[in-house]
């Protein structure tokens, strides 16, 4: 018999969740254009992060980039990963400037700080750093040299709501930070994302872009009524994440099975990796089986430089793409006996 598991359902029900909906429609609040569920969400936000400035919106694409042109990037350069979101360098785009690649780290999907150096001109503008696939980027040594560059950075949370490293949370290095509420992320409202900053100005522009005689990259009431409950849980919930981690690494370990890339310390954990040859291959066999398991991001390495300047060497980013394995978060919050299973199919190779 072949092993195969259960499906697994995400979002998980949840009471907290279906009453806000349920009291949302009761009060018809979810009809409405603007009302007291964004604003609460905005607050709990602002309090959370310490951000001064909240600006909900459709998605965590164009979060990053209302978070440009909020920091009035219009032309020149962008220096981003290239391992990274596929929406980020759209984004980068969008706006009318140009990505500049670097490599992540070695073994890792951060931002490699050493590589700003040489990606840097008197045409950059701005630094998008992601913390990806349960890794947060060295958060210290790039605020540092940002600041030493005089470059805003903007910081992707969009996998990594609750993490923290040195102190600070992810989410609070960055001059903007971009957040998602799509359908697989840890906070969820099927659709939806928010750019927090503590700069006055580039939340202004931000509005003044967006509005449109009507606000034209909204996030409804209805979403926000049900993101509410989550950002009480988020942290309880990002534990039972870190326990299941634990709990399968180790299962992982006792098969000699593939290990785990992230460095679960910090928290918050959207997709736990690991890397291995024949990864394709790989993934078909594990959704065969019904795991929830997909392919890292396709990297941005092989571009053409008439879209993206490319001054490093990008082997780290290329490997990351060709080989990384990607395990949904909704596998962290599941029983022992499903991760003994999935541990078993993982080290069956
Ligand atoms: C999901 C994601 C986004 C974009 O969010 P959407 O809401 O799906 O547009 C951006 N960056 C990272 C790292 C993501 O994982």
């Amino acid at each position: 018999m072949p092993i195969t598991l259960p499906p697994l359902p995400w979002p998980l029900e949840d009471p907290a969740i279906a009453e806000a909906a349920r009291a949302a429609i009761a009060d018809g609040s979810w009809g409405q254009y603007e009302g007291r569920h964004g604003e609460r969400l905005r607050q709990q936000i602002r309090e959370r992060w310490s951000a001064s400035h909240v600006t909900l919106c459709c998605s965590g694409t164009m979060a990053m980039e209302l978070a440009l042109r909020g920091l009035r990037v219009q032309a020149g350069e962008v220096i981003l990963a290239a391992y990274d979101f596929p929406g980020n360098f759209r984004a980068v785009e969008s706006v009318g400037a140009s990505p500049v690649l670097v490599d992540v780290e070695p073994g890792r999907y951060t931002l490699n700080p050493q590589h700003l150096d040489a990606a840097f001109s008197p045409q950059t503008q701005a630094l998008i750093v992601s913390h990806l696939h349960g890794e947060l980027a060295p958060m210290s040594q790039l605020r540092q040299w940002a600041d030493a560059h005089g470059v805003p950075m903007v910081e992707d949370v969009c996998q990594s709501p609750g993490a923290a490293s040195d102190g600070r949370l992810a989410g609070q290095w960055g001059d903007v930070a971009t957040l998602s509420f799509g359908g697989s992320k840890l906070l969820t409202a099927g659709r939806g994302g928010a750019v927090l900053t503590s700069r006055e100005e580039v939340s202004q522009r931000i509005l003044v872009y967006s509005e449109r005689g009507n606000n034209a990259f909204p996030l409804s009431e209805l979403q926000a009524a049900v993101l509410a409950p989550q950002l009480d849980q988020l942290d309880a919930m990002n534990e039972r994440r870190r326990l299941g981690i634990a709990q399968l690494r180790r299962l992982l370990n006792e098969r000699s099975g593939p290990e785990l890339l992230l460095d679960d310390s910090h928290g918050a954990v959207f997709r736990a990796a690991w890397r291995q040859p024949a990864r394709d291959e790989e993934v078909a066999r594990l959704s065969a089986a019904g795991a929830p398991v997909g392919a890292g991001f396709r990297g941005f390495g092989r571009r053409s430089s008439r879209r993206c300047r490319k001054p490093v060497d990008l082997s780290e980013s290329a490997i990351a793409a060709e080989s990384t394995l990607l395990l949904h978060h909704r596998a962290l919050l599941a029983d022992e006996s499903y991760l003994t299973i999935l541990a078993d199919l993982m080290a069956a190779r």
